[in-house]
């Protein structure tokens, strides 16, 4: 039994084996970028919020992009991105989880550079902020949208 750090003080029993944690580690990654995407897609289409694209061929590879108004949107996992509030470190294999994430947020840091500098308007939303994203007005002023 490995321990699971929480917000690097809480732990909890991890029951999962080291090789097993990296492999749910990475299942997790997958499902939470999918929920959290399709979440924001809802949101969009709750709101009548338009003129989002998926997949666009960009640096850094946007969740959402605004073409006509040259908005990015990346929706950032929690823990994948070391989210501030619910970074999340297992114990197991600490230091490999601590790198991993510093490598993701400086990851995040050269895309968005690469972006403004190429006229980009670049907008991040944790995956806890989305929940409180309910309202047209929430969501507009989140993505810079008039
Ligand atoms: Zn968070």
């Amino acid at each position: 039994m490995n321990n699971f750090v929480i917000g690097w003080v809480k732990t909890v029993t991890d029951v999962f084996s080291k090789a097993k944690r990296s492999k749910v580690m990475s299942l997790i990654r997958g499902k939470e970028n999918k929920a959290t995407e399709l979440a924001l897609i809802g949101l969009f289409k709750n709101s009548h919020i338009t003129g989002w694209r998926r997949n666009q061929k960009l640096f850094g590879k946007p969740d959402f992009v605004f073409k006509k108004e040259g908005i990015a949107v990346f929706v950032d996992g929690c823990f994948w991105h070391g989210c501030p509030i619910h970074e999340t470190v297992p114990k197991t294999n600490m230091l490999f989880w601590v790198k991993k994430i510093n490598t993701n947020k400086k990851r995040d840091k050269k895309v968005n550079l690469y972006l403004r500098r190429n006229g980009w308007k670049v907008v991040r939303i944790w995956q806890h902020e989305i929940k409180k994203l309910h309202s047209k007005k929430l969501l507009q002023k989140a993505l810079g949208l008039h």
